[in-house]
């Protein structure tokens, strides 16, 4: 597989509300966010030419930024339009979408109160997170090396860049042994989620989901929720010990660039991608294009 670095494509990006050729859209080295990690973004995923749950992810950036004490200098609408903008601009239509906004390099230092915030947008073709052949037969997971930490340690409830240092470490070690992911536990040893998307087991029929009380509450596990249960599944929002990975039959794991995945094993525990896994990966793939209906506010918590 040939690489084509992230820097070196065509295309356009949206940069503080201008488009820039795509190998101009550059930052400084002495950038408050390169340093100290004051960046917050999101994953979003177009489809025939509609962002899914695109005002969701907008309204996520800006509590992100809201948590990481800093001000998103445009309205939620106009980044919902400039992500669409961008997705037009490049000639796309099935894509993800990537939206960011970080501290610049006005001040150096812990402290940057003064900063300019800067916003960018960049859209390209991602067609499958995990290796398509892996995908429908499961995909490994392993333990990861670090857990999630407490809310009173680090604003667990942003999608901000310096949660996800954990995470490219855990990956990392996952794929050097060949796994294609890892899951994390979080700080009191209940299981979290994978290093990039949530996680749902099933045991006799029934979803089980840890509760995002230190992770990132998802928007595609919300979505999930909502098509597990219109379609009559109890769905249980509870905290997991791992040693009950030992009862479920499946587990998939779900997220806006994951998707729904099923998952054939984390770590001593195997799976067999089964009937509802596969149909929920079904029903979401066709929710996203709009060829199912869910009734709404079937995922606000029983
Ligand atoms: N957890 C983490 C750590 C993630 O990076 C993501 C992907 N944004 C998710 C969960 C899933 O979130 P969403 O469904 O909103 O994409």
């Amino acid at each position: 597989m040939t690489l084509v670095p992230y820097d070196d494509r065509d295309g356009w990006i949206w940069f503080d509300g201008t488009f820039v050729p795509w190998r101009e859209a550059k930052v400084h080295v002495l950038t408050h966010a390169l340093h100290y990690a004051s960046a917050v973004f999101e994953g979003e995923r177009m489809y025939a030419g509609e962002i899914f749950h695109l005002t969701d992810h907008t309204r996520r950036l800006f509590r992100s930024a809201e948590i990481l004490d800093f001000e998103i200098p445009y309205t939620l609408a106009e980044i919902d339009q400039a992500c669409k903008d961008t997705c037009a601009r490049n000639d796309l239509e099935d894509c993800y979408v990537r939206p960011i906004a970080w501290r610049g390099s006005e001040v150096m230092g812990v402290a940057a109160q003064a900063s300019r915030i800067h916003v960018a947008i960049a859209a390209w073709s991602w067609p499958s997170y995990f290796d398509p052949a892996q995908k429908a037969k499961g995909v490994a997971l392993t333990w990861a090396k670090y857990r999630r930490p407490a809310p009173d340690t680090a604003p667990t409830e942003a999608k901000a860049a310096g949660l996800y240092m954990i995470c490219t470490l855990s990956k990392h070690a996952a794929e050097r042994q060949g796994f294609a992911d890892a899951m994390m536990l979080d700080w009191r040893g209940y299981v979290a989620e994978a290093t990039g998307a949530n996680v749902f087991f099933v045991r006799d029929g029934v979803l089980h989901t840890p509760i995002p009380d230190c992770f990132l509450s998802g928007i595609t596990r919300r979505t999930v929720i909502e098509i597990a249960r219109s379609r009559g599944f109890e769905v249980v929002e509870r905290h997991i010990e791992p040693s009950e990975l030992e009862t479920f039959a499946e587990c998939f794991i779900v997220g806006s660039a994951a998707e729904v995945t099923p998952v054939a094993q984390v770590g001593e525990y195997t799976f067999t991608p089964g009937n509802i896994s596969l149909s929920l990966m079904d029903d979401y793939s066709r929710l996203v294009r709009g060829g199912l209906e869910v009734a709404q506010g079937a995922a606000v918590a029983s």
